[in-house]
């Protein structure tokens, strides 16, 4: 075996039996990802260097007898995740030159299990958006039709996985910016429970809600990334101390006697017909394989886009306010303090970050801190409410991950009709359940060049990732649609953007 389009699963174990190096995957894919990534534009930089060096550590602890779940298996991270010595930007010119001091515990926890850092892939700035196009660095295509977004905000590394230039990465997801973009590019997208995963070095947008997942070309995959970077660490005080149950060794092939909430708010009639068409099968899929449609209510899932603009705003104005040109990344001199402040933030934040700054700030100050944000966190508190009472009746809730496949660039002008992208992830990020987005089916729009991929998110009680990572492989092994249409052939000459 020396694919580097194989699973990390399979990479994992031929590394493992000595079949093949992990020098030779990590150099095969800098290769690829020089072919392929001028088309796509996937990374921000390519840490090729600490690559080659992390793999030739794999490949002597290997001959030395270790066995390591993650041997040789080549890894993109997003651009919000520190890694020691390595430029850290969260896609911001406020941080395009900046050095992470340290590595994050999740990075860290893979790198020992023997992933090969291949480099840190592009985002919306500061991980604000839905489609990467908030990048202040470089714009990404998404693989199956390069004139389209790849989603967002961890767009980078779904592009990365889906045009193989990676075989695992890790995203970060605040409302939805590991699922929508996994449906978007056709792969597996994972969001755990708010605080199985240390966030530690993983650079905050809204701390009550950031975690950090994997993203695949399988669920097995997925499960296998989960078992190694979950679990409590000392340096995040969220970082929950509970027993992380393996998921990987437990998943399941089939469904029954599994009870699948199908949300009645969430009725497809409010799709387009072809899309509909494929979450109807993807419901009718799930029944086939043995599981039990049951209909459940969240009434206030509706309220998740406005709850959620209040209330990560508002942590994001607080976490952003480090950023005055003093200790981290850019700094524009002014006169004094006050206006190097305004000529830094001014200079180094793009207009989206600014405008979450605004009213986030808005919201906090007194005056209005009762009328927004208090009422924001009772209105999360009811949507957690909502899922509790759902869960009483069913194992996990299906939905679409997104209600159209990727768009075109450009195609959104304004925020609100970006903010609706993540209609169908936000609620499950307030109530901080574990959700993933698993490929369900193709449509094609008009004007794309191809069928573009579909995700079904599935979306579990709160720890249930064990449940919900066997649900999610069931489906995808009595399915197989990553399988059924694959990416066009991406020219190594093109730039991304142009078609
Ligand atoms: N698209 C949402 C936003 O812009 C979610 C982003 C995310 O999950 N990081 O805030």
């Amino acid at each position: 075996m020396n694919s580097i389009d194989a699973t990390a699963t399979e990479i994992a174990r031929a590394v493992n039996a000595r079949e093949t190096s992990a020098v030779e995957l990590a150099d095969a894919m800098h290769a690829r990802i020089g072919e392929r990534d001028g088309a796509v534009g996937a990374y921000l930089s390519e840490t090729s260097e600490l690559a080659r060096e992390y793999a030739k550590r794999v490949d002597a602890r290997v001959a030395a007898g270790e066995r390591l779940p993650l041997a040789g298996v080549p890894l993109a991270i997003k651009d919000n995740m520190c890694v020691a010595g390595t430029v850290t930007t969260c896609a911001s010119k406020i941080l395009e030159h900046w050095i992470s001091p340290y590595t994050a515990t999740a990075v860290a926890r893979l790198l020992d299990a023997g992933a090969i850092p291949l480099g840190k892939t592009n985002m919306d700035e500061f991980a604000m958006g839905s489609s990467c196009e908030n990048s202040a660095l470089r714009k990404t295509a998404n693989p199956w039709d390069l004139g389209r977004v790849p989603g967002g905000s961890s767009g980078g590394s779904v592009a990365a996985v889906a045009a193989g230039e990676a075989t695992i990465a890790l995203g970060s997801d605040t409302g939805g910016s590991i699922r929508e973009p996994a449906a978007f590019c056709g792969v597996v997208g994972f969001k755990p429970t708010y605080g199985r995963v240390s966030r530690y070095g993983l650079i905050a947008f809204a701390s009550s809600l950031d975690q950090i997942g994997p993203i695949s070309k399988t669920v097995e995959d997925s499960a296998l990334v989960y078992d190694v970077m979950a679990g409590l660490d000392p340096m995040d005080a969220t970082s929950v101390d509970r027993p992380v149950e393996a998921t990987a060794t437990t998943l399941r092939e089939d469904l029954r006697g599994v009870r699948v909430g199908i949300v009645d708010e969430f009725a497809l009639d409010k799709l387009d017909a072809d899309i509909r068409a494929v979450y109807e099968a993807a419901y009718a899929d799930l029944v086939r394989l043995g599981a039990t449609l049951v209909p459940v209510k969240l009434p206030t899932a509706d309220y998740g886009v406005a709850t959620y603009y209040l209330i990560a705003p508002a942590e994001c104005s607080s976490n952003l306010a480090r950023f005055d040109g003093m200790r981290y990344g850019l700094r524009v001199e002014g006169a004094d303090v006050g206006a190097t402040y305004e000529a830094t933030r001014a200079a180094g934040f793009g207009d989206e970050v600014k405008r979450r700054i605004l009213i986030g700030t808005y919201a906090l100050s007194s005056g209005f801190y009762d009328a927004y944000y208090v009422r924001a966190q009772k209105a999360r508190t009811l949507i957690a409410a909502d899922f509790a009472k759902a869960f009483a009746d069913c194992d996990v809730i299906a939905c679409p991950s997104a209600s159209t496949p990727a768009f075109e660039f450009d195609a959104k002008s304004d925020p609100f009709s970006m903010y609706l992208m993540d209609y169908y992830t936000i609620p499950m990020s307030l109530a901080g359940l574990p959700s993933l987005s698993v490929p369900c089916g193709y449509a094609t729009p008009a004007g794309a060049a191809g069928p573009m991929p579909l995700g079904l998110e599935l979306s579990a009680p709160l720890f249930a990732e064990r449940a919900l990572l066997g649900i999610a492989h069931a489906y995808e092994r009595g399915t197989m649609h990553a399988s059924k249409q694959s990416i066009p052939a991406i020219p190594s000459s093109a730039t991304v953007g142009a078609r």
